[in-house]
């Protein structure tokens, strides 16, 4: 298998292998805790007393995954990233889920999405969007650029101005489509990720629409001082959950994503135990983290037993990660 190949599939099976760990963690990490007895090691169903994810069994994927992975078909049936293909892709999945009454539906996706039906300018639909939607489901438009962060920061913007046009939000879409882009090259380091995603964060905030919120670049770098200063690992994922933020907010979203990376050392499964007992928002953490480091590390880092239980899966069947993985290889490659 090629190094390109490798890397693709490791940032699209780490995107859900992220998401669907952190999928039954709880708002604190007390009470991650406190249920599970220590630190998530395996994949585990959504507790009945979940607010969201009540109910889901071990291994599913949420709406970052899903949302990402209809991203990256609709790239692929479009022949590259657009403006359109992006607004396809947010509505089929919306539609798919019966996004009206779904509990799984983001406030920014929702109220885009609803303008977009009613026929308004997706240049506008997104005016008001600030929530970490943009991030969650980016990491298709960094295995695209190998190598190229400006080109991954560009087609981050466009991505997210259908529902999350902010300079908040467009801000943490393209730090990690940035680092991806990096994380892809041969011989990627993790401090090389890092400074492209606070440089993708610094220009995305002015692509976006201007807007309320801190920087997210300083928050990426306050996470990763943290992720590597002193304390045992529980000690630094408090003071991530304390002082950076693990809410739906994008700098908490996107800081803290880069701190588990940095904290696990850019491994996938040690980057979505982490992630998991960080808890908060730990879905989507987990996922914007792992896809960063699967894409960092490629496939082969991944245990087969994980790969299996995600494909066993209905949901994460439905996307065919491996056809996706062909698909955005060829558009790579065509360019
Ligand atoms: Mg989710």
């Amino acid at each position: 298998m090629s190094d390109l190949k490798s890397k693709i599939l490791g940032g699209l099976y780490g995107q859900a292998m992220g998401d669907a760990w952190g999928m039954p963690a709880y708002f604190t990490i007390d009470q991650t805790w406190q249920a599970y007895g220590g630190w998530i090691t395996e994949f585990l169903p959504g507790p009945a007393d979940h607010p969201v994810h009540f109910g889901l069994p071990p291994g599913r994927i949420t709406d970052d995954s899903e949302q990402a992975f209809s991203l990256a078909q609709a790239f692929i049936r479009h022949g590259g990233v657009s403006l359109e293909a992006a607004v396809e892709a947010i509505i089929s999945w919306y539609d798919r889920v019966g996004g009206d009454s779904s509990p799984y539906v983001g406030p920014s996706t929702r109220r885009g999405v609803q303008a977009l039906k009613r026929g308004e300018d997706p240049r506008q639909t997104g005016n008001w969007g600030d929530t970490n939607g943009a991030p969650m489901r980016i990491s298709p438009v960094g295995l695209l650029h190998p190598g190229d962060p400006m080109g991954a920061i560009e087609d981050a913007a466009t991505v997210s101005m259908p529902t999350h046009n902010t300079g908040v939000a467009v801000a943490g879409a393209c730090a990690v489509a940035a680092a991806i882009a990096v994380g892809m090259l041969p011989g990627a380091t993790l401090d090389a990720m890092i400074a492209a995603g606070m440089m993708g964060a610094e220009i995305g905030a002015r692509k976006g629409r201007p807007w309320l919120g801190p920087s997210v670049a300083r928050r990426i770098r306050m996470a990763v001082d943290i992720a590597r200063g002193p304390g045992d690992a529980l000690a630094r994922l408090r003071e991530l959950y304390d002082v950076v933020g693990t809410s739906l907010s994008v700098p908490e979203t996107v800081g803290s994503a880069f701190g588990v990376l940095a904290m696990a050392q850019g491994d996938p499964k040690q980057t979505a135990i982490y992630a998991a007992n960080l808890s908060g928002d730990a879905d989507t953490v987990g996922a914007i983290a792992c896809a960063m480091a699967g894409a960092f590390s490629g496939i082969e880092a991944f245990d087969q037993s994980i790969l299996d239980t995600l494909e066993a899966d209905d949901v994460t069947a439905s996307y065919n990660i491996r056809a996706l993985a062909d698909g955005l290889l060829a558009l790579v490659e065509g360019r």
